[in-house]
């Protein structure tokens, strides 16, 4: 098996996988309110459930891979008034990034992915410069996966491009097909279609979930989700991290 945890390795191990130019992944969330039916680690466990995925891709194709620790906190606005949600600052945020993204490639690994699945766009503008940075400074290809982008962005579905993903049926499906056990399925059955245009919303100046109108820090059709388009939009962000990879 060539698809490895850091934190279940060895330096020497390490050092012999960055030597031998295995891909080193590092999964990106944060800590915050996804409704009254997921619990605050969604971002998290979507995104080490993507690096799982890649990491198994890549060993198919005879790749190494090494997946680090995930960076739970990020800047995380939206969420505030919602209890358990800690954001930390665009500057804080950064600088964690690129120095966690930087010092993976100073120990040899040639190519450094950051696999983001928090999803507030000043967070992911964050994330993307940490990484730009962390490649200059290093000469690394070190970059951030962009499943927004075309042409992977359309394939997710409708209420992903509303922007109403926030805990609706595109992070809810995620959810079920990676953790079932952490849905609280009765609360999922209760919620009611928010259809709400997130993006619109914050145009007009709502500075997070409430303004928004999402008063229970959920959007879209959670009670919608199903496991089998969760594995459907597994498959098209492993693709969208794959593209990454690419100079
Ligand atoms: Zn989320």
């Amino acid at each position: 098996m060539s698809a490895h945890l850091a934190s279940t390795l060895t330096w020497p191990k390490v050092k012999a996988l960055a030597d031998g130019g295995a891909v080193a992944l590092l999964p990106v969330g944060s800590t915050e309110a996804h409704g009254p039916h997921l619990p605050l680690s969604v971002d998290v466990v979507i995104a080490e459930e993507v690096c799982r995925r890649t990491a198994a891709r890549l060993s198919a194709k005879g790749l190494a891979s090494v997946t680090f620790p995930a960076v739970a906190y990020g800047l995380t606005d939206f969420a505030g008034p919602f209890a358990g949600t800690v954001s930390l600052t665009a500057e804080v945020t950064s600088g964690l990034l690129e120095g966690v993204l930087a010092d993976i490639a100073r120990h040899g690994f040639k190519r450094v992915l950051a696999v983001n699945h928090h999803l507030e766009p000043a967070h992911f503008r964050v994330v993307k410069d940490a990484a730009a940075k962390a490649a200059k400074a290093t000469g690394a290809h070190i970059a951030a996966a962009d499943h927004r982008k075309p042409p992977f962005g359309e394939r997710l579905g409708e209420e992903f491009m509303r922007g109403g993903s926030h805990a609706g049926n595109y992070e809810t499906s995620l959810m079920l097909a990676a953790a079932p056990h952490l849905v609280n399925e009765a609360e999922r059955a209760k919620l009611p279609t928010l259809a709400v245009d997130l993006p619109a919303r914050i145009k007009a100046g709502a500075k997070n979930f409430l303004e928004a109108g999402g008063p229970l820090a959920y959007f879209g059709a959670p009670a919608e989700a199903s496991v089998a388009e969760g594995e459907r939009l597994f498959a098209i962000l492993v693709d969208a991290t794959l593209a990454a990879l690419e100079p």
